[in-house]
């Protein structure tokens, strides 16, 4: 039975039989991987913590007839202990784990870009380094791109012109003009595409600014639309735009970000 080497992060896992789990990581060489884990369920396993989602670990797999199994799991960092801890941590990372689970479907395909998209994105949020709603919907947005998936800003997607872009349209790919604009394109303000293209960009000065911009108007409402919700405008608009491009565009629906709506 021939084996390799690899080092993944763990996106899911199901149980098998009495004791054994199936574990679905993704790879830094091998892409994704679906591998037997045996006696996982065992209490006190140690080698089962380290093969629990959010945990990055160096495995040595063997290759089985149908499935592969892990043999041996060393755990590189353990982003699980600060995620798992706090809920908005969690909800955020696990919209991560299931935008990457979804987004690759092939097995055995290398994803080296998208392995290393993944961990700075679990790393970052497990640092708490910049808002967590932030961090997840970057890593949609960039994660997407990377896969083929990336929004135009710039330019209406139909004439190409570049003023009076007021209007976005997901399965257009990217903004309209006023003249062009489809039945389902979203109205945008500036701050939402300038917010959308900061995302897709990994622009974290300009997004850490918006977020302590948020932070210090909470609490004093909004009187201007006497709606409930304090600014309802950008960021609700974008974060409903990255819902939408995700599931557009990874054809299904995207169940941790609806339970981040909620
Ligand atoms: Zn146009």
């Amino acid at each position: 039975m021939s084996t390799y080497h690899d080092e993944g992060v763990v996106l899911t896992t199901a149980k098998l039989g009495e004791a054994d789990r199936i574990i679905t990581m993704l790879t830094k060489e091998h892409g994704k991987i679906r591998a037997v884990a045996r006696g996982v369920r065992r209490s006190k396993s140690r080698f089962g913590a380290r093969l629990e989602p959010f945990m990055r670990s160096d495995v040595l797999i063997s290759q089985g007839r149908n499935l592969d199994r892990i043999s041996q799991a060393a755990s590189i960092a353990s982003y699980a202990d600060a995620i798992c801890g706090d809920f908005d941590l969690y909800a955020n990372g696990s919209v991560i784990l299931e935008t990457m689970n979804k987004l690759v479907n092939t097995e055995h395909e290398s994803a080296t870009e998208q392995y290393m998209l993944l961990v700075s994105a679990l790393a970052s949020l497990s640092r708490h380094r910049h808002d967590p709603h932030m961090i997840s919907a970057s890593y949609v947005m960039r994660s997407l791109a990377l896969a083929g998936w990336l929004p135009r800003f710039d330019s209406c997607v139909v004439c190409g012109r570049s003023d009076g872009l007021e209007f976005f349209s997901v399965p257009a790919g990217g903004t309209m003009c006023v003249n062009d604009r489809t039945p389902e394109a979203r109205g945008m303000t500036t701050q939402c595409r300038t917010q959308l293209k900061a995302l897709v960009e990994g622009n974290w000065k300009l997004l850490d600014e918006a977020s302590l911009q948020r932070c210090e108007s909470e609490g004093e409402g909004d009187a201007r639309t006497g709606s409930s919700r304090p600014n309802p405008d950008g960021d609700a608009q974008c974060a409903r735009i990255v819902e939408e491009w995700g599931e557009y565009y990874l054809e299904r629906p995207l169940r941790s970000l609806r339970l981040l709506d909620s």
